[in-house]
């Protein structure tokens, strides 16, 4: 859970870090950015601001900001019926982002949350910075974090089903609640 205040806040240094990395928002859209704590209520920590820019039943496309240190927890997108679930291509525009995926273990740039080491299980880095891109092929798990200074990256995809995504930290709830 996240209070309006934290909402509003979190919006505003989001469409900072998109503006100052060149992706310009419309007038009042910085209202539409979505702010995610995972239930998780220490979203400085662990969460993700997410405007997305088209959502239909074949594509999405959004852009994502992490505030400095900040971590997208680990997800991977599953099957959903005859879709064998969503492929992602993350485009970094501004850098760096840690990006985790299966394979060896090289985390060193970036860091696990503090007490959640059980629920960051893959754990090969990939140091990205503005201009690099990585495509998820579906069912893959990967996780992701911002530098000290914040990160901003496009997510292109299939049709996204972010309420279906499959989480490895069984206390993520996928909606978050915002008290008034
Ligand atoms: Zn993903």
């Amino acid at each position: 859970m996240i209070t309006r205040a934290q909402q509003r806040d979190a919006q505003e240094r989001a469409a900072a870090l998109m503006d100052a990395a060149g992706v310009r928002l419309a007038p009042g859209e910085h209202q539409a950015i979505a702010v995610a704590d995972f239930g998780l209520g220490r979203l400085e920590v662990e969460g993700a601001q997410i405007l997305t820019i088209v959502e239909t039943d074949r594509i999405a496309a959004k852009v994502i900001a992490l505030l400095g240190g900040q971590t997208l927890p680990e997800h991977w997108h599953p099957p959903v019926g005859d879709d064998p679930g969503k492929e992602e291509t993350l485009r970094v525009i501004r850098g760096p982002l840690y990006l985790y995926t299966p394979g060896p273990d090289t985390l060193a740039q970036g860091a696990i949350p503090p007490g959640k080491e059980a629920c960051y299980t893959v754990r090969h880095e990939q140091v990205l910075d503005a201009g690099d891109t990585v495509t998820l092929p579906p069912g893959l798990p990967h996780w992701f974090q911002a530098g000290p200074e914040g990160a901003v990256l496009y997510s292109f995809s299939t049709t996204a089903r972010d309420i279906l995504d499959g989480f490895t930290d069984p206390d993520i709830v996928r909606q978050t609640v915002i008290a008034e």
